[in-house]
Formats: structure tokens, sequence, C-alpha cells
């Protein structure tokens, strides 16, 4: 179990006052925005209703490239150069052009914040009235606020599961080692959707996926992990956003989740959540320098997630075919996607939608080992 060390009761003071940039959620969009922020001398301040890397949201693999370009690497756990996809069918090995890892979740967010030169508090976001953000612990007001809450989008409007366009996952960690990053496409577990099994160092994440979020995918994670003779320990699971929602919205910025920057078909959040949260960051930093009003930052970052648009409808397309194709043609459809040439193109656009080298198009954030203090207070 892990330990809760986000302060409860007596322990959680008041809080109030104000920031020149207000980031509500420290995940992977709230720290990515962060730390593109570094340096600019303003002030910066991130809250999250848990300490920062205590709650690990997803199943953490993402292209290596992007750890290695944002100086995450320490993070690393295990890379896979192919992905092993199962189906009733058969079993395709797609090679990939590229490496995908898995990593540690605390880890990656100390060193991302380590990157920032922010203030941190914790507290739970309860709404907003204008530029007053309301919490658990009293009122916060900053001139730019930045919604990095995941897909409940605190900030925004309402979004509730069944009806809003989101998948659901589940996963179980069981400690375990293991060499390749396995997919399965099988109605036994999930009429529309995948189970997973990403091997990290000494646990393995295994989990099941389903784009239809009325699918509930409590017992398919247990019989997968069964299937796998490994134990259903260590649960962690949430919602899933697979539509592109307005990355603006009466004055705030939304990235991450809460602007639905997890791709359909794979659910592949956290590259998107840093991409999106650089762009964000680097808006902001323009407004700061007194570079771009805020209006115009507003408009530009919302125009540039916007343009993403139809490569994320495009794979919200497939999301919805894979799961109506039969079966029998899946498996030889996958077979015959083994072909370099093919592979080369499918994965190469694939990574293109949000490319590694987007970190290094803007400035170098200053690197500072700076500890958590607050954060293992
Ligand atoms: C089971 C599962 C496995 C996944 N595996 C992968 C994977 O391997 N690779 C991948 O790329 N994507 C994966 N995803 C998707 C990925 O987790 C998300 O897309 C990603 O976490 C989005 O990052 P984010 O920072 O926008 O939001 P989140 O990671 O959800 O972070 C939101 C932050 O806001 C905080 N918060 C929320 N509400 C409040 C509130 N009211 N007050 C204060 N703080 C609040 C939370 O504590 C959290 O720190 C997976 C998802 C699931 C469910």
């Amino acid at each position: 179990m892990p330990t809760r060390r986000t302060k409860r009761g007596a322990a959680r003071t008041p809080l109030s006052g104000d920031a020149d940039v207000l980031i509500c959620g420290a995940s992977f969009a709230g720290l990515a925005v962060a730390r593109e922020l570094a340096g600019s001398g303003a002030r910066v301040l991130v809250v999250d209703r848990y300490e920062i890397g205590e709650r690990q949201t997803s199943a953490c693999g993402i292209p290596t490239e992007w750890l290695r370009a944002m100086g995450l690497m320490d993070s690393h756990r295990q890379s896979f150069g192919r992905l092993v996809v199962h189906t009733p069918y058969g079993t395709a090995r797609l090679e990939l052009p590229w490496t995908f890892s898995t990593f540690d979740y605390a880890e990656l967010c100390s060193l991302l914040w380590a990157q920032a030169d922010a203030s941190f508090e914790t507290a739970k976001v309860d709404g907003r009235t204008d530029a007053i953000v309301h919490t658990d612990r009293g009122d916060l007001s900053a001139p730019v606020i930045v919604d990095a809450l995941g897909w409940r989008r605190v900030l925004g409007s309402g979004y509730q599961p069944p009806d809003a366009p989101l998948s659901r996952g589940l996963e179980v960690h069981p400690w375990g080692v293991g060499d390749e990053m396995e997919i399965w496409i099988d109605r036994r577990y999930v009429p529309a959707g995948y189970g997973w099994s990403f091997p990290a160092g000494e646990e393995v994440r295994i989990g099941v996926g389903s784009f239809d979020p009325r699918f509930h995918v409590k017992d398919t994670t247990v019989m997968l992990a069964d299937d796998l003779e490994r134990d259903a320990v260590r649960y962690q699971g949430n919602w899933i956003p697979h539509r592109l929602r307005d990355a603006t919205a009466d004055g705030i910025f939304f990235v991450g989740d809460s602007a639905g920057h997890c791709l359909p078909l794979t659910a592949e959040g956290i590259r998107t959540a840093l991409y999106f949260g650089i762009a964000c960051g680097r808006e902001l930093r323009a407004v700061l320098a007194g570079n771009a009003s805020l209006a115009q930052a507003l408009v530009r970052y919302g125009d540039f997630s916007a343009a993403h648009d139809w490569k994320f409808a495009a794979l919200l397309r497939a999301q919805q075919l894979v799961p109506r194709v039969p079966p029998p043609l899946l498996g030889a459809g996958l077979r015959a996607m083994q072909s370099r040439r093919f592979l080369d193109w499918a994965f190469g656009h694939y990574l293109a939608i949000a490319p590694p080298d987007f970190v290094a198009a803007g400035p170098p954030p200053p690197v500072r080992r700076r500890r958590l203090e607050r954060a293992a207070a």
C-alpha cells in the first residue's frame, strides 16, 4: 500500500494569496508547464490534492526519446523495441522504428519538479469564480490560471462518465520481471479496447482499458493477471478522455487530460500532456516577458491545440473501427502489418503527432537539483 504523505486534518493549514501563474494539478501536464516557466522570474504556484509524485496515474509508458529529450532518463525502468500484439487468431510482433520505455512515476515527477522553480502546496481544488480558485484550504488568485487537473476539468464545465467521451482503465502492479511489451485485443478481456502488460524493472503493470465507459474492467483485469500467472495486487485506475476539447475557455488554459490531450485508440496521454504543457508554458513565457498579451496567448495556445484535431479525430475513427473488425480478419491484418515499411510509416506518423524534438525547439530550462522540501515534509 502506498503511504499517504498528503497532510490531512489539522495539518492542513489555511492557504490564501496570489501568484503570477497558478497551475492546478502537479502531474505530467502541470509539471511540464511549471518546468517551462523556470527562470522566467514569475511567481508560479502549483497545487495538487496529493504531494508531487505521490499517486501514480498510469502504466507509465512513453517513447524513450521523450525521456531523453526532457532529461528524465534517471526515472527510466525498461525499454522495448517491439510491441507484441495477441489476438485469439494469432500473435503479431511489431518491430518499432523507435523504442518505448517504462519509467517510475515518483522519480519522473521529482525530476520534472527539480527542473522547475515554482512553489508547491497540497490543496484540493473545488472550483473557480473568475480569477479566484477555491480550494479546501482557501482561495487563491492569479491573472494566469492553468487547469492540469485531469479528465474532470474542474475549472471548466462539468464532465461525467458514462455519458462523456471517456474510456476507463484499470491496472495491477504485481512484483516480477518480463521482457516484452504486450497487448491483447481479445473480446474475452474487453469488447472494445485492449489489455496490456508493461514490465517496469521489478514490477509488471497489467491492465485493461475499455473505450466503452459502461464496461467494467475489474473482473477482466484480474482475469488477465491470472492468465499471466501474476498477482492482482496494487490497483490503480482512472477515466481516460478520448476526444480533444477546447484547450482554452473563459480565460483558463487547459492542458493534458483536462483538454482531452490523451490520444484515442492507444490511450497514450503522458507524451501529449508533456507536449501541450511545454506549448502552454512557452505561450505563458511570452506573456511574462511582455512579448504577448494574455488574450494573445490564449488564442495562440488554443489554436495550437486545435490544429491537432484532425489527428485526434483520425485516431478516434480507428478506435471506433477496430472493435467492429471480425477477430479472424483483425488477426490476419495485424500479421500483414508486420512489414518493416508499413511499421516505419505508421509509427513514424504516430510519433510525429507529438515529436520529441519539440522539447529542444524552445529555450532549455535551467536544470537545478532541488529537493522536494515540501513534498518530503
Ligand atoms: C490505467 C491507466 C494506464 C495508463 N497508461 C498510460 C501509459 O502507459 N502511457 C501513457 O502515455 N498514458 C497512459 N495513461 C493515460 C495517462 O495516465 C493520462 O493521459 C495522463 O496521466 C494525463 O496527464 P495529466 O497530467 O493531464 O493528468 P493526470 O495525470 O490525471 O494528473 C492530474 C493531477 O491533478 C490532480 N487533481 C485532480 N483533481 C484535483 C483536484 N480537485 N484538486 C487538486 N488536484 C487534483 C491529481 O492528483 C493529479 O496529480 C493511462 C491511464 C490509465 C487510467
